[in-house]
């Protein structure tokens, strides 16, 4: 692809995300800078800039831009906060909230998506992840508590663990429902009386599993 040509994808890649319904200037400039390709391999990196969700190791997906793009809006991420993704993947995520937050830890329990992702920060010089090989279910409790926490795969309700490591004033974004079923994407914050949940729409996600994948 020569330098014209990713200009001009780059351009319709974020004309389709204004027309989704994106319109935090923050965000959109994060998702101009971070270059999708990077997290995909062989013939699914020529479909980076489509927005469609795609293949990646492990049998699982790397979400739809315009629905990266959706969540990150919904978790009011600013420079002061420390945020927590639950469910790694390819690691695109991740690298957007990077672009907006102090310090993301994100989790993932494909130890080769761990490997994977890890690789493509460090080629973009991502030096405010963390990516760890855990269950995420359980959160990460020595660095707790966060002030955002997104879950990028379905629980059938908000889990416990990532509630409590929730800071009080704090967001939490999670798809919830059954998997192979549409799931709701609950806003859900953190005040000092206890929860208040918002539902901002229909998505579709892998499931949260329990434990450590056997590779
Ligand atoms: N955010 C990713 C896409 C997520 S796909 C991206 O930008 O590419 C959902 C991911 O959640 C999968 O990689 C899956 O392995 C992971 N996952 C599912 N249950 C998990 C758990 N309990 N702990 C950590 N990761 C989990």
């Amino acid at each position: 692809m020569t330098e014209t040509e990713r200009a001009e994808n780059i351009m319709r890649f974020i004309y389709a995300l204004r027309s989704k319904g994106v319109t935090d200037a923050h965000v959109l400039r994060a998702m101009e800078q971070i270059d999708r390709a990077v997290f995909l391999r062989g013939v699914f990196s020529e479909r980076a800039y489509e927005d469609t969700p795609l293949p990646i190791a492990c049998g699982q997906t790397i979400s739809q831009p315009s629905v990266v793009a959706l969540m990150t809006e919904a978790l009011e991420v600013t420079s002061r906060h420390k945020v927590l993704e639950v469910g790694t993947g390819s690691g695109y995520q991740a690298a957007i909230l990077s672009r907006l937050a102090r310090r993301v830890y994100t989790v993932e329990r494909h130890r080769p998506l761990v490997a994977s992702a890890r690789a493509a920060f460090e080629a973009l010089n991502l030096s405010n992840i963390t990516c760890l090989a855990s269950d995420g279910s359980f959160g990460l409790p020595e660095q707790a508590p966060f002030d955002r926490i997104l879950v990028t795969a379905a629980a059938e309700d908000p889990p416990g663990p990532l509630l409590q490591q929730l800071r009080i004033g704090g967001i939490m974004v999670v798809p919830v429902g059954q998997s192979d079923h549409v799931q709701s994407l609950i806003k859900v914050r953190r005040s000092e009386t206890g929860f208040d949940y918002e539902e901002l729409r229909p998505v579709r996600f892998v499931p949260l599993l329990e434990g450590m994948a056997r590779e």
